[in-house]
Protein backbone atom coordinates (compact mmCIF):
# COMPACT_ATOMS: atom_id res chain seq x y z
CA UNK A 1 0.00 0.00 0.00
CA UNK A 2 2.73 2.56 0.99
CA UNK A 3 5.05 1.69 -2.27
CA UNK A 4 2.07 2.43 -4.42
CA UNK A 5 0.83 5.39 -3.08
CA UNK A 6 4.96 6.70 -3.30
CA UNK A 7 4.14 5.45 -6.76
CA UNK A 8 1.45 7.14 -7.16
CA UNK A 9 2.90 10.32 -6.00
CA UNK A 10 6.20 9.89 -8.04
CA UNK A 11 3.93 9.52 -11.07
CA UNK A 12 1.24 11.93 -10.72
CA UNK A 13 3.25 15.12 -10.35
CA UNK A 14 3.76 14.45 -13.70
CA UNK A 15 0.86 14.07 -15.47
CA UNK A 16 -2.16 15.43 -13.58
CA UNK A 17 -2.81 19.35 -13.10
CA UNK A 18 -4.59 21.16 -10.63
CA UNK A 19 -1.64 22.46 -8.78
CA UNK A 20 -0.21 19.27 -8.99
CA UNK A 21 -0.09 16.53 -6.27
CA UNK A 22 2.76 18.02 -4.15
CA UNK A 23 0.88 21.63 -4.04
CA UNK A 24 -2.25 20.56 -3.37
CA UNK A 25 -1.09 18.08 -0.89
CA UNK A 26 1.16 20.79 0.29
CA UNK A 27 -1.79 23.29 0.83
CA UNK A 28 -3.97 20.70 3.10
CA UNK A 29 -1.26 20.29 5.43
CA UNK A 30 -0.21 23.82 6.04
CA UNK A 31 -3.88 25.04 6.34
CA UNK A 32 -4.31 22.68 9.40
CA UNK A 33 -1.72 24.74 11.13
CA UNK A 34 -4.01 27.92 11.02
CA UNK A 35 -6.39 26.11 13.08
CA UNK A 36 -8.02 27.46 16.12
CA UNK A 37 -7.55 25.09 18.93
CA UNK A 38 -10.83 22.98 19.19
CA UNK A 39 -10.40 22.05 15.67
CA UNK A 40 -6.23 22.13 15.54
CA UNK A 41 -6.27 18.55 17.93
CA UNK A 42 -8.65 16.66 15.37
CA UNK A 43 -7.07 18.28 12.33
CA UNK A 44 -3.84 17.26 13.12
CA UNK A 45 -4.65 13.93 14.26
CA UNK A 46 -5.68 13.34 10.62
CA UNK A 47 -3.46 15.81 8.67
CA UNK A 48 -1.93 13.27 6.97
CA UNK A 49 -5.53 11.70 5.62
CA UNK A 50 -6.01 15.40 4.65
CA UNK A 51 -3.17 15.64 2.71
CA UNK A 52 -2.77 12.35 1.14
CA UNK A 53 -6.82 12.94 -0.08
CA UNK A 54 -6.19 16.58 -0.85
CA UNK A 55 -5.74 14.96 -4.44
CA UNK A 56 -9.04 13.20 -4.84
CA UNK A 57 -11.29 15.61 -7.10
CA UNK A 58 -8.41 15.35 -9.61
CA UNK A 59 -8.22 11.46 -9.16
CA UNK A 60 -12.21 11.71 -9.72
CA UNK A 61 -11.92 13.10 -12.76
CA UNK A 62 -10.81 10.26 -14.73
CA UNK A 63 -14.20 8.66 -13.25
CA UNK A 64 -17.00 10.70 -13.20
CA UNK A 65 -17.56 12.74 -16.52
CA UNK A 66 -19.22 15.51 -14.41
CA UNK A 67 -16.00 15.75 -12.16
CA UNK A 68 -13.65 18.26 -14.48
CA UNK A 69 -15.47 21.11 -14.74
CA UNK A 70 -15.68 21.69 -10.75
CA UNK A 71 -12.14 22.36 -11.30
CA UNK A 72 -12.61 25.82 -13.20
CA UNK A 73 -14.27 28.48 -14.77
CA UNK A 74 -13.47 29.67 -17.83
CA UNK A 75 -14.28 33.19 -17.38
CA UNK A 76 -13.11 35.01 -20.20
CA UNK A 77 -16.11 33.47 -22.02
CA UNK A 78 -18.33 35.84 -20.53
CA UNK A 79 -16.92 38.90 -21.96
CA UNK A 80 -13.90 41.22 -20.56
CA UNK A 81 -13.70 41.70 -16.63
CA UNK A 82 -15.64 41.83 -14.40
CA UNK A 83 -17.34 39.36 -16.52
CA UNK A 84 -20.87 41.58 -14.93
CA UNK A 85 -23.05 39.36 -17.76
CA UNK A 86 -22.18 36.39 -15.82
CA UNK A 87 -24.92 35.87 -12.58
CA UNK A 88 -22.71 35.09 -9.58
CA UNK A 89 -25.91 33.39 -8.19
CA UNK A 90 -26.03 29.63 -9.70
CA UNK A 91 -30.24 29.89 -10.46
CA UNK A 92 -29.92 33.19 -12.12
CA UNK A 93 -26.93 32.08 -14.08
CA UNK A 94 -28.66 28.73 -14.80
CA UNK A 95 -31.64 30.86 -16.14
CA UNK A 96 -29.47 33.08 -18.13
CA UNK A 97 -27.31 30.72 -19.64
CA UNK A 98 -28.68 27.29 -19.08
CA UNK A 99 -26.89 24.41 -16.59
CA UNK A 100 -25.40 22.36 -19.86
CA UNK A 101 -23.52 25.59 -20.84
CA UNK A 102 -22.34 26.63 -17.34
CA UNK A 103 -20.78 23.07 -17.30
CA UNK A 104 -19.13 23.33 -20.68
CA UNK A 105 -17.61 26.62 -19.17
CA UNK A 106 -16.69 25.66 -15.49
CA UNK A 107 -18.57 25.12 -12.27
CA UNK A 108 -15.44 25.85 -9.61
CA UNK A 109 -17.03 29.22 -7.55
CA UNK A 110 -21.02 27.50 -7.30
CA UNK A 111 -19.10 24.05 -6.23
CA UNK A 112 -16.71 25.27 -3.52
CA UNK A 113 -20.04 27.00 -2.19
CA UNK A 114 -21.96 23.69 -2.33
CA UNK A 115 -19.05 21.58 -0.77
CA UNK A 116 -19.09 24.31 1.99
CA UNK A 117 -22.67 23.74 2.52
CA UNK A 118 -22.36 19.47 2.71
CA UNK A 119 -19.40 20.60 5.37
CA UNK A 120 -21.77 22.79 7.56
CA UNK A 121 -24.25 19.23 7.84
CA UNK A 122 -20.70 17.01 8.31
CA UNK A 123 -20.30 19.31 11.59
CA UNK A 124 -23.56 19.69 12.19
CA UNK A 125 -24.22 15.99 12.14
CA UNK A 126 -20.74 15.23 14.13
CA UNK A 127 -20.00 12.59 11.05
CA UNK A 128 -16.20 12.16 11.07
CA UNK A 129 -15.56 11.01 7.84
CA UNK A 130 -17.47 13.11 6.29
CA UNK A 131 -15.83 16.38 7.93
CA UNK A 132 -12.52 14.77 6.70
CA UNK A 133 -13.58 13.81 3.25
CA UNK A 134 -15.30 16.99 2.64
CA UNK A 135 -12.33 19.25 3.84
CA UNK A 136 -9.79 17.10 1.81
CA UNK A 137 -11.96 17.57 -0.89
CA UNK A 138 -13.22 21.85 -0.67
CA UNK A 139 -9.30 22.58 -0.15
CA UNK A 140 -8.64 20.67 -3.52
CA UNK A 141 -11.59 23.40 -4.96
CA UNK A 142 -10.13 26.69 -3.61
CA UNK A 143 -6.88 25.83 -4.04
CA UNK A 144 -7.64 25.03 -8.18
CA UNK A 145 -9.72 28.74 -7.63
CA UNK A 146 -6.62 30.39 -7.04
CA UNK A 147 -4.97 29.39 -10.33
CA UNK A 148 -4.93 31.89 -12.51
CA UNK A 149 -4.92 29.68 -15.42
CA UNK A 150 -8.08 27.57 -13.93
CA UNK A 151 -10.16 31.18 -14.63
CA UNK A 152 -8.83 31.01 -18.79
CA UNK A 153 -10.21 29.50 -22.15
CA UNK A 154 -6.18 29.36 -22.52
CA UNK A 155 -5.60 27.29 -19.41
CA UNK A 156 -2.48 25.47 -20.99
CA UNK A 157 -1.47 28.38 -23.80
CA UNK A 158 -3.13 26.18 -26.25
CA UNK A 159 -4.18 29.22 -28.07
CA UNK A 160 -0.94 31.59 -28.04
CA UNK A 161 1.69 28.52 -28.43
CA UNK A 162 2.45 27.93 -24.66
CA UNK A 163 1.45 24.41 -24.47
CA UNK A 164 3.14 23.40 -20.77
CA UNK A 165 2.62 26.82 -19.11
CA UNK A 166 -0.33 25.11 -16.79
CA UNK A 167 2.09 22.58 -15.42
CA UNK A 168 4.63 24.97 -15.30
CA UNK A 169 3.24 27.37 -12.85
CA UNK A 170 1.32 25.41 -10.91
CA UNK A 171 3.81 22.03 -10.31
CA UNK A 172 7.26 22.43 -11.67
CA UNK A 173 7.72 25.95 -10.02
CA UNK A 174 6.11 25.04 -6.51
CA UNK A 175 8.01 21.57 -6.45
CA UNK A 176 10.68 23.66 -7.25
CA UNK A 177 11.13 26.36 -4.67
CA UNK A 178 7.86 25.47 -2.23
CA UNK A 179 9.81 23.61 0.29
CA UNK A 180 12.84 25.66 0.55
CA UNK A 181 12.48 29.17 -0.41
CA UNK A 182 8.58 30.07 0.34
CA UNK A 183 7.29 30.87 3.23
CA UNK A 184 4.11 29.46 4.97
CA UNK A 185 4.02 31.27 8.27
CA UNK A 186 0.55 32.89 7.96
CA UNK A 187 -2.08 34.01 10.31
CA UNK A 188 -5.06 32.24 11.33
CA UNK A 189 -8.35 30.92 9.82
CA UNK A 190 -10.96 33.67 10.04
CA UNK A 191 -15.02 33.33 9.51
CA UNK A 192 -15.76 34.21 6.19
CA UNK A 193 -19.14 35.88 6.51
CA UNK A 194 -20.03 35.57 2.87
CA UNK A 195 -18.21 32.28 1.56
CA UNK A 196 -19.91 32.54 -2.01
CA UNK A 197 -18.68 36.19 -2.44
CA UNK A 198 -15.49 35.47 -1.41
CA UNK A 199 -14.65 33.05 -3.58
CA UNK A 200 -16.10 34.76 -6.61
CA UNK A 201 -13.36 37.32 -5.57
CA UNK A 202 -10.78 35.19 -5.39
CA UNK A 203 -11.74 33.39 -8.93
CA UNK A 204 -11.96 37.31 -10.94
CA UNK A 205 -8.41 38.16 -9.44
CA UNK A 206 -7.70 34.51 -10.70
CA UNK A 207 -9.02 35.79 -14.27
CA UNK A 208 -7.16 38.86 -14.04
CA UNK A 209 -3.55 37.38 -13.14
CA UNK A 210 -4.13 34.61 -16.13
CA UNK A 211 -3.17 37.63 -18.61
CA UNK A 212 -0.15 38.31 -16.54
CA UNK A 213 0.94 34.74 -16.45
CA UNK A 214 0.72 34.36 -20.08
CA UNK A 215 1.86 37.88 -21.41
CA UNK A 216 5.40 36.86 -18.74
CA UNK A 217 6.17 33.50 -19.94
CA UNK A 218 5.81 34.77 -23.86
CA UNK A 219 8.12 38.24 -23.41
CA UNK A 220 10.52 36.04 -21.53
CA UNK A 221 10.72 33.25 -23.91
CA UNK A 222 11.50 35.99 -26.71
CA UNK A 223 14.29 36.92 -24.23
CA UNK A 224 15.83 33.94 -23.20
CA UNK A 225 18.25 32.16 -25.02
CA UNK A 226 16.42 29.70 -27.18
CA UNK A 227 18.34 26.84 -26.07
CA UNK A 228 17.88 27.54 -22.38
CA UNK A 229 14.60 27.13 -22.02
CA UNK A 230 14.28 23.58 -21.54
CA UNK A 231 16.48 20.95 -20.32
CA UNK A 232 16.26 17.73 -20.53
CA UNK A 233 15.83 15.02 -17.08
CA UNK A 234 15.92 11.91 -16.06
CA UNK A 235 12.80 10.85 -14.40
CA UNK A 236 12.68 7.38 -13.07
CA UNK A 237 15.18 5.89 -15.92
CA UNK A 238 12.46 8.35 -18.34
CA UNK A 239 13.74 10.82 -19.94
CA UNK A 240 11.56 13.97 -20.77
CA UNK A 241 12.16 17.32 -21.08
CA UNK A 242 11.18 20.17 -18.42
CA UNK A 243 11.28 23.83 -18.18
CA UNK A 244 14.67 24.54 -17.27
CA UNK A 245 15.61 25.56 -13.84
CA UNK A 246 17.11 28.75 -14.75
CA UNK A 247 13.92 29.44 -17.05
CA UNK A 248 11.68 28.44 -14.05
CA UNK A 249 13.48 31.21 -11.93
CA UNK A 250 13.57 33.73 -14.07
CA UNK A 251 9.60 33.49 -14.85
CA UNK A 252 9.11 33.42 -11.22
CA UNK A 253 11.18 36.51 -10.64
CA UNK A 254 9.08 38.38 -13.14
CA UNK A 255 6.34 36.95 -11.61
CA UNK A 256 7.29 38.68 -8.50
CA UNK A 257 6.27 36.28 -6.19
CA UNK A 258 2.71 35.61 -7.59
CA UNK A 259 2.52 31.83 -7.39
CA UNK A 260 4.04 31.78 -4.02
CA UNK A 261 0.92 34.59 -3.10
CA UNK A 262 -1.36 32.39 -4.37
CA UNK A 263 -0.20 29.23 -2.20
CA UNK A 264 -0.13 31.20 0.79
CA UNK A 265 -3.76 32.72 -0.12
CA UNK A 266 -4.84 29.32 -0.85
CA UNK A 267 -4.04 27.75 2.71
CA UNK A 268 -5.40 30.66 4.02
CA UNK A 269 -8.56 30.34 2.67
CA UNK A 270 -8.75 26.48 2.74
CA UNK A 271 -8.54 26.63 6.66
CA UNK A 272 -10.68 29.75 6.90
CA UNK A 273 -13.89 27.78 4.99
CA UNK A 274 -12.71 25.00 7.60
CA UNK A 275 -13.13 27.28 10.36
CA UNK A 276 -16.45 28.81 8.90
CA UNK A 277 -18.52 25.33 8.52
CA UNK A 278 -17.49 24.71 11.83
CA UNK A 279 -19.15 27.71 13.33
CA UNK A 280 -21.99 27.46 11.22
CA UNK A 281 -22.26 23.68 12.09
CA UNK A 282 -22.63 24.93 15.26
CA UNK A 283 -19.15 24.67 16.41
CA UNK A 284 -19.58 20.74 17.54
CA UNK A 285 -17.08 19.23 20.09
CA UNK A 286 -13.98 17.55 18.15
CA UNK A 287 -12.76 15.58 20.94
CA UNK A 288 -14.96 12.83 20.69
CA UNK A 289 -14.77 11.96 16.91
CA UNK A 290 -11.48 9.59 17.22
CA UNK A 291 -13.00 5.85 15.12
CA UNK A 292 -10.54 5.36 11.77
CA UNK A 293 -11.03 8.03 9.35
CA UNK A 294 -12.01 5.48 6.43
CA UNK A 295 -14.80 2.27 7.17
CA UNK A 296 -13.85 -0.49 4.87
CA UNK A 297 -16.25 -0.26 2.04
CA UNK A 298 -15.03 3.68 1.78
CA UNK A 299 -11.65 2.43 1.37
CA UNK A 300 -13.02 -0.02 -1.12
CA UNK A 301 -14.15 3.07 -2.75
CA UNK A 302 -11.17 5.10 -2.37
CA UNK A 303 -9.53 1.80 -4.15
CA UNK A 304 -11.62 1.79 -7.09
CA UNK A 305 -11.26 5.91 -7.14
CA UNK A 306 -6.96 5.14 -7.57
CA UNK A 307 -8.06 2.35 -10.26
CA UNK A 308 -10.02 4.22 -12.28
CA UNK A 309 -7.18 7.19 -12.23
CA UNK A 310 -4.85 4.56 -13.35
CA UNK A 311 -6.82 4.23 -16.25
CA UNK A 312 -5.10 7.48 -17.14
CA UNK A 313 -8.47 8.62 -18.99
CA UNK A 314 -10.18 11.72 -17.99
CA UNK A 315 -13.44 11.71 -18.62
CA UNK A 316 -14.16 15.55 -19.82
CA UNK A 317 -11.60 18.19 -19.95
CA UNK A 318 -8.04 17.91 -18.55
CA UNK A 319 -7.67 21.11 -16.60
ZN1 LIG B 1 -8.19 20.21 -9.64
Amino acid sequence: MKFLLTFFLLFATYTASCWGFFAHQKINYQAVFLLPPQMMLFYKSNILFLSEHAVDPDMRRYALPEEAPRHYIDLDHYGAYPYDSLPRVWNAAVEKFSEDSLQKYGIVPWWIQTMQRRLVTAFKEKNRTAILKLSADIGHYISDAHVPLHASSNHNGQHTGQQGIHGFWESRIPEMLAENEWDFFIGKAAYVKLPGMFIWQRVLESAVAADTVLEIEKSLTLHFPPDKKYAFENRNGKITRQYSTAFARAYDLQLKGMIERSMRQSIEAVASFWYTAWVDGGQPDLSSLTATPLSEPELIEYEALQQAWRTGLIKGREH
